[in-house]
């Protein structure tokens, strides 16, 4: 893939709009803490999948009126997007395997969230296309984060 030079914000921004109809429609506020000065090495395109990809799961495995906080900071080599929810989470045994294609965790409420199974596992493609990492931390019923590490442009 092609990288340039983008602003972390510019992508979160943008991803932000394209999702927040989904949030408004169960009363989700999304908090932000983004630093602007984070400029990572990337594709635009590439990177707005990866982040709406998220941005959406967070919502889907959340209940009304909850809350998501999106941050962007840096380190040495990476600039870092953090999403956290209050939502359902992922046992230790199912967050093993969120990454593999199709792969969903077997309760009701996934099924009905009508989707593939494929977000994580091409979002994981699409952060190591990019030299890049994910985390995860989850607890059952209390909610869920997810870590990107994207690298930054050595100046
Ligand atoms: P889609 O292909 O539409 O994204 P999906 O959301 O089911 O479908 P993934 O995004 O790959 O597929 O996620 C895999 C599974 O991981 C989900 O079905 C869900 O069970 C679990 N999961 C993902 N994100 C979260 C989250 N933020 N909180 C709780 N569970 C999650
Ligand atoms: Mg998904």
């Amino acid at each position: 893939i092609s990288k340039q030079k983008v602003y972390f914000s510019e992508i979160i921004n943008s991803s932000i709009e394209l999702t927040i109809h989904l949030a408004d429609k169960k009363n989700i506020t999304i908090e932000t803490n983004i630093d602007e000065q984070v400029v990572i090495l990337g594709e635009t395109n590439r990177l707005k999948q990866i982040i709406v990809n998220l941005i959406a799961n967070a919502i889907n495995y959340s209940l009304e009126n909850t809350m998501i906080k999106l941050s962007v900071y840096q380190n040495k080599k990476y600039g870092i997007f953090e999403i956290e929810d209050q939502g359902i989470g992922i046992s230790k045994v199912e967050i093993t395997r969120i990454f593999e294609r199709f792969y969903r965790v077997d309760r009701a409420r996934s099924r009905n969230s009508g989707g593939t199974g494929l977000g994580l596992a091409i979002v994981k493609h699409l952060v190591e296309a990019h030299q890049g990492y994910i985390e995860v931390h989850s607890e059952e019923g209390k909610g869920t984060i997810f870590k990107v590490y994207i690298p930054i442009v050595n100046t």
